[in-house]
């Protein structure tokens, strides 16, 4: 059974992590400190790069950092996953969702000006799958209303936007390092942050809220967490960052054999390809109702030929949490219906292009049967 994703991890993750255990050193330290380094190297900007132990630790310290909080709104698309929504409401800030186009699956600028109201202090774009949103219309609202911009790029660490990665520039861009990720720490994520301000309330918030003084004496002067990435996941991290590069360019590659061989069929929507994309997912729309079919009997189809799919994701929206917070079917269509309609295909590095193949002949067989 094809799996929709698989973390690449090699002998080498593992003669580091050994490495790491035999130190003597496993918490928070030199390897951690490699890894912000070979991150911000890798993103060629200005930003600090600060390690957390989670893309939503990542999420919720750079929303705390910024000092928003109850009665203030997070502008938030409602095609993500729930961490987005769910990091703005550990600040107490409300989230306020957003449609997204259907086809990129992104926060549009026209969605977040329809978002907009007095209270609205951030906006969190999410680079869907890997594919950068439309950062300059909403850098352009952002300033023009005085918002701050935190991106959840979880799933655009190796992206581009207009030539620069994801995470060279911008506000507070926030990834992770989960399994499913373009690169894994198993657990992990990291804030890029561009003020020196915005680095030291995260270096407090990620750590008990201790600072040292040049005598290396602490202090607490404010509330801060427990979100530190261990040396271990550094280490881990370390090796994989090397070998981004070429996994996202052996995405790209497996995204333009789907584009090119998918069958073409008016119940089935091909994701649109995008430069710097970096094909975290391979996400199609399958208007199940037009094949007589249901989504479920679909799929397991498609798993009686080996083909397993995701489901990202269900809108946020209708969670009970957002229901009970005043989410209602026919709020945001595009996401509801990219809810309804969506598989995640088979996308990762060591997928073969004859294993690729296999996921397309099953759609052949599947969609051949009903006439288009
Ligand atoms: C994975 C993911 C997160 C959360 O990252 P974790 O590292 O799992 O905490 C947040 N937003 C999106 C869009 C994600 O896919």
């Amino acid at each position: 059974m094809l799996p929709f994703t698989r973390p690449t991890l090699g002998p080498l993750e593992a003669e580091r992590v050994s490495e790491v255990l035999a130190s003597g050193w496993i918490a928070s330290g030199p390897k951690l400190a490699a890894f912000e380094s070979a991150l911000a190297d890798y993103l060629n900007g200005d930003g600090k790069v600060l390690a957390v132990s989670s893309g939503t630790a990542a999420l919720e310290a750079a929303l705390l950092a910024t000092g928003i909080g109850p009665g203030d709104e997070v502008i938030v698309p409602s095609m993500t996953f729930a961490a987005s929504a769910n990091a703005v409401l550990r600040t107490g800030a409300t989230p306020v969702f957003s449609d997204v186009d259907l086809a990129t699956r992104n926060l549009t600028a026209a969605g977040v000006q329809a978002a907009l109201s007095d209270r609205t202090r951030a906006v969190m774009p999410v680079h869907f799958a890997g594919l950068a949103a439309d950062l300059e219309d909403i850098w352009a609202l952002a300033r023009q209303h005085r918002l701050r911009v935190v991106e959840d790029a979880a799933h655009a660490i190796g992206s581009g936007y207009q030539g620069y990665p994801i995470g060279s520039c911008g506000d507070l861009v926030c990834f992770s390092f989960q399994a499913n990720k373009n690169i894994t720490t198993i657990e992990g994520g990291a804030v890029v942050c561009f003020s020196d301000q915005d680095a030291e309330q995260i270096e407090k918030l990620r750590f008990h809220g201790i600072s040292k003084d040049a005598e290396g004496n602490v202090d607490v002067s404010m509330w801060g967490g427990k979100m530190n990435l261990p040396d271990v996941s550094a280490a881990i991290g370390l090796v994989q960052l090397a070998q981004l590069d070429a996994w996202v360019a052996r995405r790209r590659e497996l995204a333009e054999l789907y584009l090119a061989e998918m069958p073409v069929h008016p119940a089935l929507h091909l994701p649109p390809d995008g430069t710097g994309h970096s094909w975290n997912m391979f996400n199609v729309r399958v208007d199940f109702a037009a094949l007589g079919t249901d989504r479920s009997a679909f799929r397991a189809q498609l798993r009686e030929q080996g083909v397993d799919t995701g489901l990202h994701y269900p809108p946020v929206h209708l969670f009970e949490l957002y229901r009970g917070l005043g989410g209602k079917p026919g709020d945001h269509p595009n996401a509801e219906q990219i809810g309804t309609q969506t598989l995640t295909l088979p996308m990762y590095p060591t997928l073969s292009d004859a294993e690729a193949r296999s996921v397309v002949h099953a759609f052949d067989s599947l969609l051949s049967a009903v006439a288009a």
